[in-house]
């Protein structure tokens, strides 16, 4: 990205990213500090994002979100200066291989969305980092135990499932690939299933003050595991009803101080790990996605190299951000003020992949 950022006017440096997710944050961030923003709107969204003109500077509108890598598209980001901010939803939205080889400086580590997409590879990424994880199986291998059958690419857990043989994991794999759900038995991942309370972590690594940040948590609303609770575990087995993990939203999390040594010690080896596997490493935004237990063990079943959608509980900053930046501080905001550093120290490429 060096000779697209010779070209760039350093004064005039926008944040563009797609116009969804969480992209209402990173604008009103970007404000914030000074900066001018970029949408990138498929057409029958502009209308939607047309009321929000008082955080967004300029328009770049699309047919759909595949035509990002056109090239009058990567020249028109290129004219504004645009540093190009990937959300939890850019690589679905745009693809792989967009996503990773758009002309256009990313804040953040974009080998990173490779192995995003393979869930054996992160998996692998997790432990070599020391981070404890659930035992992994494949379909077919014999299982003790409750595990969670995941499909790859699935939009926010949907056909996942649980089971507690071998066998009913067969089954119900194959009754996705029937669904096309899944395409091949081979796409899919068991994990142990965990028992605990799931929390969602989110980080922020500053390669500017080199140091790894807890900006916030969060648990998700997923039906209807959250709602079976409120029926009794007979009415459950009565009406033969299975959990799905369907996220709804999210809820705000505050963790006991006692967990913060290890949960920031996980995210520092996750920081490390990057940076030794995929230099430069994991660059702003990332989350941990995890199960607590009632020993305070804390195992991570899936993470995201990119900001996630919990983080939008905290446009106003979270207890964890006040902390580090005695001002509202959301996720968003922190993107643009590292973006900001790196630009005083005439290191902008430091932040940049
Ligand atoms: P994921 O797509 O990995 O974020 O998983 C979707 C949801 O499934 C999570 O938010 C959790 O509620 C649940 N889940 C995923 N993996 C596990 C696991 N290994 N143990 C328990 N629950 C899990």
């Amino acid at each position: 990205m060096s000779e697209v950022l010779a070209r760039y006017d350093l004064d005039r440096v926008t944040i563009a990213t797609l116009a969804s997710h969480s992209s209402l944050q990173i604008f009103h961030g970007a404000k914030l500090e000074g900066f001018k923003t970029v949408a990138i709107v498929p057409r029958d969204r502009l209308w939607f994002y047309e009321q929000f003109r008082h955080l967004i500077d300029h328009f770049v509108v699309l047919n759909n979100w595949r035509e990002l890598c056109n090239p009058e598209v990567v020249g028109r980001l290129h004219s504004l200066n645009a540093v190009l901010v990937p959300h939890g939803s850019y690589v679905e939205y745009v693809g792989l291989d967009c996503a990773e080889g758009i002309e256009v400086p990313i804040f953040g580590l974009r080998r990173l969305f490779r192995v995003e997409g393979d869930q054996w590879a992160k998996m692998d990424l997790l432990r070599r980092a020391g981070i404890p994880i659930p035992r992994l199986f494949s379909v077919g291998d014999d299982v003790d135990g409750p595990v969670i059958v995941k499909l790859p690419g699935a939009k926010g857990g949907r056909g996942y499932f649980i089971a507690r043989s071998g066998e009913e994991v067969v089954r119900g794999v194959e009754e996705r690939v029937r669904e096309g759900l899944v395409k091949t038995p081979k796409d899919a991942i068991v994990q142990e299933y965990l028992i605990g309370v799931p929390i969602y972590i989110h980080y922020f690594h500053s390669p500017v003050l080199g140091r790894v940040e807890i900006l916030g948590a969060d648990i998700r609303y997923e039906t209807n595991i959250d709602g079976l609770r409120r029926l009794t575990p007979d009415v459950i087995v009565e009406l033969g009803l299975k959990p799905t993990f369907v996220v709804v939203g999210n809820i705000p999390l505050v963790l006991r101080e006692s967990l913060l040594p290890k949960v920031l010690d996980y995210g520092i080896k996750f920081t490390e790990e990057t940076r030794r596997a995929l230099p430069p490493g994991i660059i702003g935004p990332f989350s941990l996605e995890g199960v607590i237990d009632d020993e305070a063990n804390i195992r991570i079943f899936e993470f995201s190299g990119r900001i996630v959608a919990g983080t939008n509980l905290y446009v106003y900053g979270s207890p964890y951000s006040y902390l580090y930046w005695s001002e509202p501080m959301s996720m968003g905001r922190r993107i643009a003020r590292e973006v900001r550093m790196a630009i005083e120290k005439d290191s902008l490429e430091r932040v940049v992949t």
